[in-house]
């Protein structure tokens, strides 16, 4: 029985539909053969029942008449490309057009149908899915093997369907609608060229059906683990290319299409990712241009399955540094290796990490991109990058300072390089003024200190308690460290009698290894202090003989006398350190003996 129509006024759900050309849109000239007519689209569309509701009346828009089991009356308008475009001359450029349309009227639609030629439709779908980042409204492209205006068409189905869709459905991916089916933008291939059901996604099923009732796969809807805020990339990489590997294959033509400027190639391989693995030559190509750092993706010539590495055939590429393309089709993993490239804050570490990922349900793999799946330290520091929230700028001075403490304390300097694509500011101080210069240097990690320099980090910044890394660096005998600071421009700024006292103390306690790591970052071992008395005067004193050993001979005069007119040799005489007073005579008489401006080493 025919459901009832209630006629009463429902909500609206606006769509634009972006026509780009195909048959799905082509019209039959006085030979009948199909051609693109510009401007004719729309207005013959109207002369549809189906497809226009004269009796509603909406501003500026075509209403599609009223179906019973949708809770939204759709209202759409068509915007043209110009001039229409079969799909098989498209490119890039014409990508970046179709997604800027949407960007641009993402706001005043609730979605959009893109239609479309068949024949790259797949492409298409695949990079708006990439370029379409944060994504929270339909977009289905759709085209068809028989055009709208013909009397008997696959078109009408597709167009009519799109729209519903896109109008009264909450799907926020790119998504194909063709033959009855709604599948996965990224997931799609054609599949056929002749029949209603030209396009599919072998290895996803199908995200919804429109049969007598619409079916809609909720569990199978992308989500992705963040809600930032829509944006678009353009960005893509243009020197981007596909490697069908074929019987005979000569190292030749692998060569020339692996050859610059070429930085990243999908290689399409046997059955379950396999390479003519006894071609040593073919494989050295292959090595070469991963040396050169040209991403090579592997994916199968199959229409179905994944590439793995059940065969030796197959293990040798991931060996030598190709990249498993999983499932992938060849749509989604060409436009996702232009996307992928196109990131100028991902280094060539990150883009091969993020290829391996599912960024819009292109792959299947329960590594999804979120925290943990490059790891913690980039995962926190990733989000914290992606987010849009209004506390990013307090979130991230609180973060990132520990997160690059944590890599400093991995001493691992290429996830100190991650953290600043990420955003991380290297030379941030923590609420105790310290940097991560203060933290390498205490912990002596020499490859963080070299990296922090040249990273602009201030060599003489002082923490809350007046320490600078110098000062860390000294604290814990790095020699190396020191002078590495020292080269670059440190200094010990400390006042004379602040140093003296410093002296005096370390003397008192016998450290001789910290006076030595003292003196190495520029302290004069002399220095007096307020009573005019040096390290040397404490060290004969208190009798501690390895500290006046270490500190003579940086004396030029051991006999030098305090306020009270008292020499380190009278202090030593005073309290019958018998050794000591024996070292110091031996060293006076050294000194006598010796040109009197010779200083010591
Ligand atoms: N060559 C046409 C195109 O891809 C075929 C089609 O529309 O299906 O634009």
């Amino acid at each position: 029985m025919a459901e009832k129509i209630c006629t009463c006024r429902k909500k609206e759900a606006r769509v634009h539909v972006i026509f780009v050309g195909g048959t799905i849109g082509m019209i039959r000239n006085e030979n009948g053969d199909l051609v693109c007519v510009p401007n004719i689209f729309c207005k013959r569309l109207t002369e549809y029942p189906t497809c226009n509701d004269q009796s509603y009346k909406a501003e500026n828009f075509i209403a599609l008449p009223m179906l019973p089991d949708m809770p939204y009356r759709v209202l759409y308008d068509v915007v043209e490309f110009n001039p229409l475009l079969d799909s098989s001359c498209m490119g890039m450029g014409d990508w970046q057009k179709i997604a800027k349309e949407v960007a641009i009227k993402m706001c005043s639609y609730d979605g959009f149908v893109i239609l479309h030629g068949t024949d790259t439709l797949a492409y298409t779908a695949s990079a708006l899915a990439f370029m379409l980042e944060n994504l929270n409204k339909p977009v289905v492209v759709t085209g068809a093997q028989i055009s709208i205006f013909d009397p008997r068409s696959d078109g009408r189905d597709n167009f009519l369907g799109s729209l519903l869709i896109a109008s009264n459905f909450n799907i926020p991916e790119v998504m194909v609608f063709f033959g009855n089916k709604l599948l996965r933008g990224c997931r799609t291939t054609k599949v056929n060229a002749d029949s209603f059901h030209a396009l599919d996604s072998p290895n996803l099923p199908a995200l919804g059906k429109m049969n007598v009732k619409i079916e809609i796969n909720s569990r199978q809807i992308f989500r992705p683990c963040t809600v930032n805020k829509f944006s678009l990339f353009c960005n893509l990489e243009e020197n981007v290319g596909m490697i069908r590997i074929y019987p005979g294959i000569t190292v030749a033509t692998l060569k020339e299409s692996l050859k610059e400027p070429i930085k990243g190639v999908v290689l399409q391989t046997y059955g379950a990712g396999n390479f003519p693995a006894d071609r040593e030559e073919l494989l050295d190509e292959l090595r070469e241009a991963v040396l050169r750092e040209v991403i090579i993706v592997n994916v199968t010539q199959c229409s179905a399955g994944m590439v793995s590495s059940a065969y030796a055939s197959g293990s040798v590429l991931s060996e030598i540094g190709v990249i498993s393309g999983h499932d992938m089709t060849q749509e989604a993993a060409f436009t996702k290796l232009a996307y992928v490239l196109g990131k100028p804050e991902w280094d060539l570490v990150n883009k091969k990490k993020v290829l391996v990922l599912s960024l819009r349900g292109e792959l299947t793999t329960n590594k999804v991109p979120k925290i943990n799946d490059i790891d913690l330290i980039e995962g926190v520091a990733r989000t914290l990058h992606m987010s849009t929230s209004l506390e990013k700028e307090q979130m991230c001075s609180t973060f990132y300072p520990a997160l690059v403490a944590a890599a400093v304390t991995q001493g691992d300097t290429q996830k100190m390089a991650d953290l600043q694509q990420y955003g991380a500011d290297l030379c941030d101080r923590n609420e105790d003024g310290r940097t991560a210069l203060h933290l390498a240097c205490y912990l002596g990690k020499l490859n963080c200190v070299c990296y922090l320099i040249s990273a602009g980090c201030p060599l003489n910044v002082q923490d809350r308690f007046n320490r600078t890394p110098l000062h860390e660096a000294i604290d814990t005998d790095n020699h190396d460290v020191i002078l590495a600071l020292l080269k670059n421009g440190a200094k010990l700024c400390d006042p004379p009698l602040v140093q003296a006292e410093l002296l005096r103390a370390l003397t008192e306690r016998g450290k001789v290894k910290r006076l030595e790591s003292f003196r190495l970052a520029g302290a004069d071992v002399t220095l007096a202090d307020r009573t005019g008395r040096t390290a040397l005067h404490y060290a004969c004193q208190l009798g501690i003989h390895e500290a006046v050993e270490y500190l003579l001979p940086y004396y030029k005069n051991p006999l030098l006398k305090d306020e009270l007119g008292m020499s380190p040799m009278d202090y030593a005489k005073a309290a019958n350190h018998e050794h000591i007073v024996t070292l110091l005579r031996f060293k006076e008489n050294e000194r006598r003996n010796q040109d009197p401006c010779a200083c010591p080493k």
